[in-house]
């Protein structure tokens, strides 16, 4: 195939030349509500194109390399002295894949364990240009599995105002699961 940046002939999607000139992460801390706070890796500018390959049926494989080289990477030098749940926000299959359940799934560690479909939105109006007013008038509405007394961690592919994630996180609190932090692939805010 072609690489999606360069085109030259690649084995990869994105070939490992333009993943090391373009896609090297870097750490932003975004504190959301009072004392919780969104990690994320690139700036939303930086991976525009990359995060909209969701609307198609290639975007697996960019969320596989994305994934590999953030969530996989924090992964990896995260130490914790309990057991995590790592919960997708609103992992439903879509094109054949669920991009934040790629996501969520490279965090899987023997500290962090993944349970996919926890945490499902029954509300989908997008979201996408609109303000915070309206992401508050229409939340997602979430429906949270058999889930409770567990200590977690959020994961989206994006985060803008971070409502979405704060009413995950309320939910999950709701049956007394504790949210640690949140973590996003990409932020629109930096
Ligand atoms: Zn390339």
């Amino acid at each position: 195939m072609r690489c999606l940046s360069c085109q030259k002939l690649s084995f990869n999607i994105i070939c490992k030349s333009c993943q090391k000139k373009y896609l090297q992460p870097s750490f932003h801390k975004r504190e959301i509500e009072r004392n919780f706070f969104n990690y994320s890796f690139y700036a939303l500018s930086d991976i525009e194109d990359l995060i909209n390959s969701k609307y198609y049926f290639f975007g697996d494989r960019v969320f596989n390399i994305l994934a590999k080289l953030s969530f996989k990477k924090f992964a990896q030098n995260f130490i914790f002295h309990k057991q995590i749940y790592a919960i997708a926000i609103d992992d439903h299959t879509k094109h054949g894949f669920s991009h934040t359940s790629i996501l969520t799934k490279h965090l899987k560690s023997n500290t962090i364990k993944t349970i996919p479909n926890l945490l499902q939105a029954q509300n989908r109006v997008k979201y996408a240009g609109k303000d915070l007013k309206f992401r508050q008038n229409n939340p997602r509405k979430f429906k949270l599995a058999n889930i409770h007394d567990k200590t977690t961690i959020l994961c989206d592919d994006l985060i803008t105002t971070g409502a979405t994630i704060l009413e995950g996180k309320k939910v999950l609190e709701e049956k007394n699961n504790q949210v640690l932090f949140s973590l996003t692939l990409a932020d629109a805010k930096i």
